[in-house]
């Protein structure tokens, strides 16, 4: 089998005196992320996915909110060490999709820097990663704008023929 998926999702709470930052990027917007790291809901979606694709542990496994290393930490780290489990699996990232989850702010204007920061983040081109946002129709907590969430698929292909796995 030479390649396979992953899903995966993320969701965090806005709140007054934090920076929101989203793909790696900070976005200008009133509220930010409540989380132990910077709270960048996209990375999260992504490095869950890529861990997924490759039957890693998740992120919360890898990198547990209660660790005082990963305080504050740039969530860019989450994705990297999750390309680089993959790759000690014998996987390389192929393709990246995603969807932000967002009433506010409105982030079409920012497709392409976003798209510029996962593929630098997650070392692939341009032309293998989407990003795509959607409003929630003011439904639920997303559209009552009392969080963010995201979701990725990835696509990851075997870089080295195992016999054993
Ligand atoms: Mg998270």
């Amino acid at each position: 089998m030479g390649y396979r998926v992953g899903i995966g999702f993320d969701a965090h709470r806005l709140t007054e005196g934090r920076a929101l930052v989203l793909g790696g990027i900070p976005i200008p917007h009133e509220r930010g992320l409540e989380g132990h790291s910077d709270g960048d809901v996209l990375l999260h979606a992504v490095t869950d996915a890529i861990l997924g694709a490759v039957g890693a542990p998740d992120i919360g496994s890898l990198f547990p909110s209660h660790d005082p290393r990963f305080q504050g930490t740039s969530s860019r780290l989450f994705v990297e060490r999750a390309v680089a489990v993959a790759a000690e699996r014998g996987f390389r990232l192929a393709q990246l999709d995603t969807v932000i989850l967002a009433e506010e702010p409105r982030l079409a204007e920012r497709y392409a820097a976003l798209r510029h920061s996962l593929a630098e983040i997650a070392g692939l081109s341009e032309d293998a990663v989407s990003v795509k946002a959607t409003t929630c129709d003011g439904m639920g907590f997303i559209g009552r704008g009392e969080g963010i969430a995201a979701q990725a698929v990835v696509l990851v292909e075997r870089i080295e023929p195992r016999e054993d796995l």
